[in-house]
């Protein structure tokens, strides 16, 4: 069994805010090129096992949202602090994968 759709969504979110803080430090010497490599390759990974209409709704999110995909705590998104409908229980999440916010669009994950 392979990771699930959503936390390899986040990875690849983490291995991006990585390469991009890695980008910015390159000029002040603190980041080598051989670890950026090391980043790309871990990105290139990921991008190849995650489903792609999930590349397609995290890179259209992107362009809006400094964080595409955020957590659920309580029934809320913790992206605009939303309640989330009630079909998004764990029942219902056993039988669909990823979720969206139904007010921001974002991509979900639950804390617990
Ligand atoms: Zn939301």
């Amino acid at each position: 069994m392979g990771r699930n759709q959503v936390e390899l969504l986040v990875l690849y979110h983490d291995i991006q805010s990585m390469l991009l803080d890695a980008k910015q430090e390159e000029d002040c010497m603190g980041f080598t090129m051989e670890g950026e490599e090391k980043l790309k390759e871990a990105m290139q990974e990921v991008e190849r096992k995650i489903e792609t209409r999930y590349l397609r709704t995290f890179e259209r999110l992107k362009t809006r949202y400094s964080h595409p995909i955020v957590p659920v705590q309580d029934g809320t998104c913790l992206g605009c602090f939303s309640r989330l409908p009630t079909s998004y229980n764990e029942r219902g999440r056993n039988e669909q994968e990823v979720f969206t916010c139904e007010n921001c669009g974002r991509l979900l994950y639950w804390v617990a």
